[in-house]
């Protein structure tokens, strides 16, 4: 549960931390990547110093795999600390903004906060309806939300369609691409992101090492964008806000490939298990390209209530307008056949 720590719940429900299967925040299963926890291990940091505020090693390495210039990138504490930058950085009060319905919440708190008035485009299949969006232009919003993947969905959509609505907004208005789960997509769904940001001044795309990483207790994400819109980022964003360790563990798990691939790997057959298992239930769930499956249970705050009360920690999306679903993170193997065991219980209560 959001806010709540496992050893309070551990207490509530008399069981211990290590009985819950945390499937509520999207982490990785496997943990971190063991690259990242060796470089963590061996390097000596001294908490006296102030980290390098511009993350160079992991800028200049970032730029290189991703064939940019070291200008093209920002990276923040967390990719979410990037989404209120930018919010900050664009959205004065009374501007607007235009993101589809079901689109990740701390974007929708960022722009609350900034006073900016959001225009809210339905998604009733729970896709990001492109042409809807393109509807919003007439309003002149200054800022477009998409998140590819999104979250609490897991959908996505088409890269062509994606890559015709980029061009078609105006350059003054700016596009905020967030590919938080952009690792676990499958490539043919996969937009050519960089080729996106070569051809258009006004799109920032964000990614994490939260998620497919495994390093979300860190805080690091990073932004790309031409260096204009990066350098303004770069401007707003609070100095010394990504430590010292998320650096060098993020530099770390880039090179670790093989533990990328073990993840996406694991991803995918848990995530078809989950999915069989859920619709032998007669459970409609969503198809999803990122590591969690959002399903349609009925009560969803009451059903992640019962599997709470066993230890299974699970999303009820009723902030998002989704009171009949929950969001389930795809875990381990064993983890998956104990929800799976457990709902069939709660649904016959
Ligand atoms: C998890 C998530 C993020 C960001 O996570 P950080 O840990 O802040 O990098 C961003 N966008 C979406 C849609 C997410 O689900």
């Amino acid at each position: 549960m959001a806010g709540v720590s496992l050893q309070t719940l551990a207490h509530r429900h008399g069981l211990q931390e290590r009985d819950f299967a945390k499937l509520d925040s999207n982490e990785n299963p496997l943990g971190a990547s063991p690259l990242a926890l060796q470089a963590l291990a061996e390097t000596v940091q001294d908490p006296s110093v102030y980290p390098d505020t511009d993350s160079s090693a992991l800028v200049d390495r970032l730029a290189e795999l991703l064939g940019v210039d070291a200008d093209w990138i920002v990276v923040g504490a967390g990719s979410e600390s990037l989404l209120s930058v930018t919010v900050t950085t664009l959205l004065a009060a009374g501007r607007k903004t235009a993101y589809s319905q079901y689109s990740f919440v701390a974007y929708a708190n960022a722009v609350q906060r900034a006073g900016s008035v959001s225009i809210v485009v339905p998604e009733p299949d729970f896709m990001v309806d492109l042409a809807a969006l393109r509807d919003t232009l007439a309003q002149q919003p200054a800022l477009i939300y998409i998140a590819n993947p999104g979250n609490p969905t897991g959908t996505c959509v088409a890269p062509q369609a994606l890559q015709e609505f980029l061009h078609a907004v105006p350059r003054d208005i700016v596009v905020l691409l967030d590919e938080a789960y952009f690792e676990f997509m499958p490539p043919s769904l996969r937009p050519d992101a960089m080729a996106l940001v070569r051809a258009l001044p006004n799109l920032i795309v964000t990614r994490t090492f939260s998620k497919a990483y495994g390093l979300a207790g860190l805080r690091i994400g990073y932004a790309i964008a031409q260096p204009v819109l990066a350098s303004m980022l770069r401007r707003v964003r609070a100095l010394f806000t990504v430590t010292q360790a998320a650096q060098i563990a993020a530099l770390a798990a880039l090179s670790d490939q093989p533990f990328l691939h073990k993840t996406i790997a694991h991803n995918e057959g848990a995530k078809q298990l989950l999915l069989a298992g859920l619709r032998a239930l007669d459970l409609p769930c969503l198809e999803s390209h990122t590591n969690f499956v959002l399903a349609k249970v009925g009560d969803g705050a009451a059903v992640a209530k019962r599997l709470e009360q066993q230890g299974l920690l699970v999303r009820p999306v009723g902030l998002y307008g989704l009171p009949q679903w929950v969001r389930i993170g795809i875990g381990t193997q064993a983890q998956i056949e104990r929800l799976l065991h457990a709902m069939r219980q709660v649904l016959r209560e």
